[in-house]
């Protein structure tokens, strides 16, 4: 099945792993935005890296997983819940030169060494106490999936791999984990193995595999080929398969909040300049147009429905 995640856990050890792979899907991102190829290689390396991180967490809310650039993009950014809704945009720096076609991910947002990657929660039900959780961590690496394995080593603990590819047809990411384990038993397998695993052992050769995939690879294979030729000596345990798609949580609401926090003058002048105001979607591009009239009801009290508290 395309557009899909599937996990699986490695038996007797506490080795956990996830592929995902986005064809349509990740069409819908690519079909929006005009990028030079390596940014949007990048773009869907990060969007199969945060779906792949989004179904380790137990988290009912959102993920969003940014990257703050001093290169030729300015911004990543992809947000997607534990259910396989995601969506993703890039901001380029107008003034910076088209990167080459095999930019590295450093190349694009670290070239002054200012890069930065940020992780937010935001839980999916407001509730008293749940505030969103952000972590901003230093750019280390030079692949979208050394500067998550970072990340993942420095905040969860949980040593985590990942092997990412994207091209302007498929987006495709497959993880490992090790789980932590309590005295020698994995705490989330299934009835261990007959004979036990070395848990160290495990780990290492599962990783030992995963690094033989090429990215030709990765986009060319189904996904449970790519398992096949990994793992195929190992027993392996696989769960359901989740459905990946594109969705965009932009809304009109959303966009009037944006504008009254813009401020009266500033819209008006727009008004003033324009005759109405056009605001895009930057994940999904969908046009918003706000006439003279509607931005006049903007802010009268009592008409403006939502107010910013609806800002996400
Ligand atoms: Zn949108």
């Amino acid at each position: 099945m395309s557009d899909s995640l599937r996990r699986f856990l490695l038996q007797g050890a506490p080795v956990r792993g996830e592929i995902v792979s986005l064809d349509d899907a990740w069409l819908e991102v690519v079909n929006r935005h005009e990028l030079p190829d390596s940014v949007r290689d990048r773009l869907g390396e990060l969007s199969a890296a945060a779906l792949l991180l989004a179904a380790t967490l137990k988290f009912d809310g959102s993920l969003v997983l940014q990257i703050h650039g001093d290169g030729p993009v300015a911004l990543f950014v992809v947000e997607c819940d534990a259910d396989g809704d995601y969506r993703a945009t890039v901001k380029l720096r107008e003034e910076a030169p088209t990167p080459a076609d095999d930019a590295s991910l450093r190349e694009l947002v670290d070239v002054e060494g200012k890069g930065r990657f940020v992780v937010t929660l935001v839980p999916g039900s407001p509730a008293p106490g749940r505030q969103p959780y952000q972590g901003i961590v230093p750019f280390e690496g030079n692949s979208v999936s050394m500067v998550l394995e970072h990340y993942m080593a420095r905040s969860e603990q949980l040593p985590t791999r990942m092997w990412l590819a994207a091209d302007g047809r498929r987006a495709v990411g497959l993880l490992l984990q090790r789980m932590p384990s309590t005295g020698g038993t994995a705490t989330v397998a299934p009835p261990a193995a007959e004979t036990p695993i070395d848990d160290d052992d495990a780990w290492n050769r599962m990783q030992q595999l995963a690094d033989t995939i090429t990215r030709g690879e990765l986009l060319r294979l189904a996904p449970e080929h790519v398992i096949r030729r990994l793992f195929w000596q190992e027993p392996l345990h696989a769960f359901d398969e989740r459905q990946c798609r594109f969705a965009c949580t932009c809304t009109r609401d959303k966009v009037a909040s944006m504008l009254r926090m813009l401020g009266e003058e500033e819209v008006e002048g727009i008004v003033a300049e324009r005759g109405a105001v056009e605001v895009r979607c930057e994940f999904c591009n969908l046009p918003y147009l706000f006439d003279r009239v509607d931005c006049a009801e903007l802010f009268v009290p009592g008409v403006s429905g939502p107010g910013p508290s609806l800002l996400q």
